[in-house]
């Protein structure tokens, strides 16, 4: 919906334009002249607007003045519009020369009458029924004399009922084409003013807004200079909205009436040919895929030397050089059209605007140069003059172009702002979910490292369980000798610093293999627990350790113990055991399960260490067993 309003809006002021700038121009009734004179009693001059175009009399390398004209006449004749290069009187045809024109036109009634007149090439003084209400620079019959100047102009006259007579004296020695190449118009004051006001007007809406257009983009540019393009096409619109107040109804003319020609003619066509150039540069910078640098290039090198040419030459050099750049143009105008052919084709982004804005350029571009194109007034094929009747639509065509550009800038701004907006949106929920996600993964984490910390607990629990089961004897579930090694070293040295006494009892069961040949290794087992629960139950003391040595011999360590002290113990220990009353049937000392003992003490010192004070018991427990079982043996370190 959006995208046809658009278009809407762009054709209205495409039609509009151009009708607008068409209808201005256009008089409206047609008549020749014959044999230099025209016969205007059938037209209702006061309302209408006649273009004195055919045969006027011609004065070839003559300047006649008014009043003597009747005596003198030629019987040559020259159609007008035209240069005089092709008059066959002007032998080298030549644009340099003087003539003069004459015109009469028959009015039924007085009437006040305007002429609007075009420039002409390039000095011309103008007489209606002998009164001089015309001129511009100053016709001479050499350079020497003459001074060129272009200015269209109004001039108001009164005329007489019946035979009037209008009187020109044209000189050229400045430009290569001489004479009266437009068109003449005569009508009612009242209607002629308004055709220059409107038309008048027309340039400078056009002027106005060329030249804001082109400072809102230069100013684009310099806010943002990676902006080639508005850069570009900003000055492309200064450089048209100056050239049109030199073309055309040429404003700058009657602002600067004095203006030199020469610099006012350099500017008018250096505005043309660096648009060229620029123009190309621009959709380079836009489209650089469509376009080859080359070819840019080579639109910059043609357009420096011929705008050299122009800075440096008189007029009189480079206007013959014209024809090949306008044909250089025409290339490029050829070139530019076919590369929007394609992005039209490919539906490039803004493709719509571009196509249609540069289309209304380049065909308003070429009606200008066909049109100013003075060989072609002279010689062009008529369906083509019938065509193109006005020299200034590419001032239009530019404003059609700088306008469709500006749509496609501000759309291309407002695009990127709403692709930000969408951007911005999207990263907004992405953050809000982001918090989001993250206080789940916060929670999530915090849940595990309590699971991960509960675990260790569990962990260290069973670990702690494990260690103590590693030091635990698995059968009878006393300590075990792992236990009795680090006890023993750790109670060594405390002993050793408190200089405190140390002992050991060792036990070994009796004729323990008998036992298990004759009950079985079960019930051998029975019996390992049942005397480590007896050694465990018969020790009060915290520090006493009772732990299972190995097979079946059992050790108690007594830390701060004497030989007395241990001796007791030792024997309370036999007592015990022997009075669980384990049956032994092979025992050779007893009814009943035994232990043979060893014991030993010391008080620790540097010299001695626990294993030397083990071989010691170990070697009292020999001796118990030597001596016939079921007893106790002390040995001293
Ligand atoms: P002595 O009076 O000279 O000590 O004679 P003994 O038979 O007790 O001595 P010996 O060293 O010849 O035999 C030890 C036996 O103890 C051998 C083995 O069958 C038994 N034994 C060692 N460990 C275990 C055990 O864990 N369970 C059982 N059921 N028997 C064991
Ligand atoms: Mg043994
Ligand atoms: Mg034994």
């Amino acid at each position: 919906m959006y995208k046809y309003k658009l278009h809407i809006i762009m054709i209205i002021i495409l039609i509009s334009f151009i009708f607008g700038a068409c209808s201005a121009q256009r008089p409206e009734i047609k008549t020749m002249a014959e044999s230099g004179v025209m016969d205007l009693t059938r037209v209702k001059l006061e309302n209408s607007v006649v273009r004195l175009d055919g045969q006027w009399e011609f004065f070839w390398n003559q300047l006649i003045a008014p009043g003597k004209a009747e005596t003198k006449s030629s019987n040559e004749y020259i159609q007008i519009p035209s240069s005089w290069n092709k008059y066959k009187g002007n032998e080298d045809q030549s644009g340099y020369g003087y003539a003069t024109y004459r015109l009469q036109f028959i009015t039924a009634e007085n009437i006040k009458l305007g002429l609007k007149i075009p420039r002409m090439f390039t000095a011309y003084k103008l007489w209606v029924n002998g009164e001089l209400i015309a001129i511009a620079g100053k016709v001479g019959e050499n350079r020497e004399i003459m001074t060129p100047q272009y200015i269209p102009q109004l001039a108001l006259f009164e005329s007489s009922q019946g035979v009037n007579e209008i009187l020109i004296q044209v000189s050229n020695f400045h430009h290569r084409s001489g004479g009266m190449p437009k068109s003449i118009n005569l009508g009612g004051e009242k209607q002629i003013i308004k055709l220059r006001d409107k038309s008048l007007a027309a340039e400078l809406i056009i002027f106005g807004s060329l030249i804001y257009i082109g400072a809102y983009h230069l100013a684009l540019f310099l806010f943002r200079k990676k902006n080639t393009s508005s850069l570009y096409f900003g000055l492309f619109c200064l450089l048209v909205g100056m050239r049109t107040l030199l073309v055309g109804e040429r404003f700058f003319m009657y602002l600067f009436p004095n203006f030199s020609w020469e610099i006012a003619h350099k500017l008018q066509t250096l505005s043309f040919y660096f648009g060229v150039p620029l123009i190309l540069l621009f959709f380079m910078s836009i489209y650089p895929q469509y376009f080859h640098a080359r070819i840019i290039k080579i639109g910059q090198i043609i357009g420096a030397i011929f705008g050299f040419l122009v800075v440096l030459t008189p007029a009189r050099i480079f206007t013959p050089f014209n024809p090949i750049y306008q044909m250089w143009t025409v290339f490029t105008i050829i070139y530019i059209i076919v590369a929007l052919i394609k992005i039209w084709i490919r539906k490039e982004d803004g493709s719509w605007f571009i196509t249609i804005g540069a289309l209304v350029l380049l065909m308003s571009g070429a009606n200008d140069i066909i049109f100013l194109n003075i060989w072609m007034n002279d010689n062009g094929p008529a369906f083509l003059k019938a065509l193109i009747r006005t020299g200034s639509l590419s001032s239009v065509g530019q404003l059609v172009f700088a306008f469709a550009n500006s749509l496609l800038l501000s759309k291309r701004f407002s695009d990127s702002l709403a692709r930000e907006e969408i951007l911005t949106a999207e990263l907004t929920e992405i953050n809000s979910n982001l918090d989001e996600l993250v206080s789940q993964r916060t929670k999530d984490l915090e849940k595990s490292k309590e699971k991960i910390e509960q675990q260790k607990l569990e962990l260290e629990k069973i670990n702690k369980n494990l260690n103590q089961l590693s030091f635990k004897d698995c059968l009878t579930g006393i300590w075990n000798r792992r236990k009795y090694d680090e006890t023993i070293e750790i109670e060594w040295r405390r002993c050793l610093r408190y200089k405190r006494p140390i002992a050991l009892i060792l036990l070994d069961i009796d004729y323990f293999k008998q036992f298990n040949d004759l009950y079985g290794h079960m019930a051998g087992d029975e019996c390992l627990i049942k005397i480590g629960d007896t050694l465990k139950k018969s020790l009060s003391r915290s520090s006493d350790m009772a732990a299972r040595y190995g097979g079946e011999e059992f050790i108690v360590l007594l830390p701060d113990s004497g030989k007395e002290e241990a001796i007791k113990i030792a024997t309370m220990l036999r007592i015990n055991i022997e009075s669980i009353k384990i049956p032994h049937e092979k025992s050779s000392v007893s009814n009943y399960v035994t232990v043979s003992i060893g014991v030993t003490s010391t008080i620790p010192n540097n010299k001695s260490s626990y294993d030397d004070l083990f071989k010691v018991v170990d070697r009292a427990l020999y001796q118990a067993k030597d001596a016939g079982r079921n007893q106790i043996k002390y040995l001293s370190q």
